[in-house]
């Protein structure tokens, strides 16, 4: 069996779906891996480093995408798609929520495709997690982007010219990247205070060496999700909120309900009360932002407070978020193919069955159903991201998110 691994041709895109540490591994199960030329260089994997693993490298694009299996990280283009094999199935962050259009060209190709997003998030699937590795490492570099555009320090500093206190930074949503967000803040010498409306994270926010936020607001939604507040909820939360982040130094959303828009969290009005100097890094612009002056893909500066709004953040870091994807596909790829290198799908199995969302042309996902159909608000419990950019390891081993529900980050496309 051929896998195929292509260049991806989204702008800012520097990842790739398989580096070769895994490419090895599969090679060692007696699989042909085919590289396109070039795939590997935006993460500085260069070519000869594939194919000392044992990969066939090639400059044509059509041998790639002809191959049994195609691993991708970014949703294909109609024009990619048709270019699969009959009988091929495709592996990446397809957005099936926010996506229609992959959706419906996957189904016109009469493929087979499984959504890293769609994967069920149980506890046997988490080395699968493409949503929290990626999101993992969004969080990380939210960090750094606040601490980089701040223009103050994040430690405490006892020097001769006197005491500088630590920088207040809070994390708004705490999932996945807001968890390694406020971790690796701390790491730095931030005070660090974590808030979000699903009260069993307080524990994981302490356990970080973090204050936690209580506005008294709790909205757990279904597949250990957050749901969508109410009208009055929002407001509710939003003047609580502006009270509250008016000393802070950075602020970091994440916050996400699948299948919806990004929840308002900071108004400008909120805005407008913080310091002079102060950093809203929003990593939720894919979804539309959590703050109301967030402009997705730009860093503004509002009432002399700097908002800072990244797209795809793990392709800022693509060598290791190439790897950690790689090591998801793998341990994916692992349940897909039989001990004889051929294609086993079980759909039976609730993580084929799950993050399958075209089958022989069929879309089979309800989410991805309900996007193609135009359906607003998709299916419940739906995470329309792409990891973002966002996901950690709040984890809880059994915890099950619907499969019909996921739509994330490709480590940057939009949930
Ligand atoms: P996410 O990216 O979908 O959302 C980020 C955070 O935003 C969430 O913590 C959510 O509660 C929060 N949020 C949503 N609306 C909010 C609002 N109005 N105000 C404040 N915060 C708000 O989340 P994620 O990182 O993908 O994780 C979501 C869930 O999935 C968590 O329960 C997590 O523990 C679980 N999870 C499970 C596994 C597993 O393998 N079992 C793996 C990863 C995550």
């Amino acid at each position: 069996m051929r896998i195929g691994v292509p260049t991806e041709t989204a702008a800012g895109e520097h990842r790739v779906a398989l580096v070769p540490e895994v490419v090895g591994k599969l090679k060692a199960q007696g699989l042909e891996v085919v590289v396109q030329n070039g795939a590997g260089a935006g993460a500085l994997l260069p070519d000869s480093a594939f194919a000392d693993a044992g990969a066939e490298l090639t400059g044509d694009a059509a041998a790639v995408w002809g191959c049994d299996v195609v691993v991708k990280i970014a949703p294909p283009d109609p024009e990619e798609v048709r270019g699969l094999g009959s009988g091929s199935i495709l592996v990446g962050f397809l957005a099936p929520l926010s996506s229609p259009q992959t959706t419906r060209a996957l189904a016109d190709a009469h493929a087979t495709a499984f959504a890293m997003e769609a994967i069920p998030r149980i506890s046997r699937a988490q080395s699968m997690d493409a949503l929290s590795s990626q999101s993992n490492v969004s969080g990380y570099e939210a960090a750094l982007l606040g601490a980089e555009h701040m223009g103050r320090f994040y430690p405490m500093l006892m020097t001769a010219a006197g005491t500088i206190p630590p920088a207040k930074v809070l994390v708004l949503g705490a999932g996945v990247a807001g968890l390694q967000a406020l971790a690796t803040a701390r790491r730095l010498g931030a005070r660090t205070t974590g808030y979000d409306v699903r009260p069993e994270v307080a524990e994981q926010v302490r356990s970080l060496g973090a204050q936690w936020l209580d506005l008294g607001l709790e909205a757990g939604g279904e597949g250990g999700y957050a749901r969508e507040l109410t009208a009055e909820e929002r407001a509710t939360q939003q003047q609580a909120l502006t009270d509250a982040i008016k000393g802070f130094d950075v602020v970091i959303t994440t916050a996400l309900v699948p299948g919806r828009p990004a929840p308002r969290l900071v108004t400008e009005e909120a805005v407008q009360g913080m310091k002079p100097g102060s950093v809203i890094v929003d990593l939720a612009g894919e979804s539309g932002g959590n703050c109301e002056l967030t402009e997705p893909g730009e860093t503004v500066v509002r009432h002399d407070v700097k908002i800072v709004s990244p797209l795809n953040l793990p392709a800022r870091m693509p060598e290791h978020a190439s790897q950690l994807f790689a090591r998801n596909v793998l341990a994916l790829l692992e349940l897909l193919v039989g001990e004889d290198g051929a294609l086993r799908l079980d759909f039976e199995d609730e993580i084929v069955a799950g993050a399958c969302i075209v089958r022989d042309g069929e879309i089979v996902h309800p989410g991805a159903r309900a996007a193609v159909e135009g359906v607003a608000g998709a299916a419940p419990g739906v995470a329309a991201s792409g990891a973002p950019g966002v996901g950690t390891s709040g984890a809880t081993a059994g915890e099950t998110r619907s499969a019909a529900d996921v739509d994330a980050p490709s480590g940057g496309a939009p949930r």
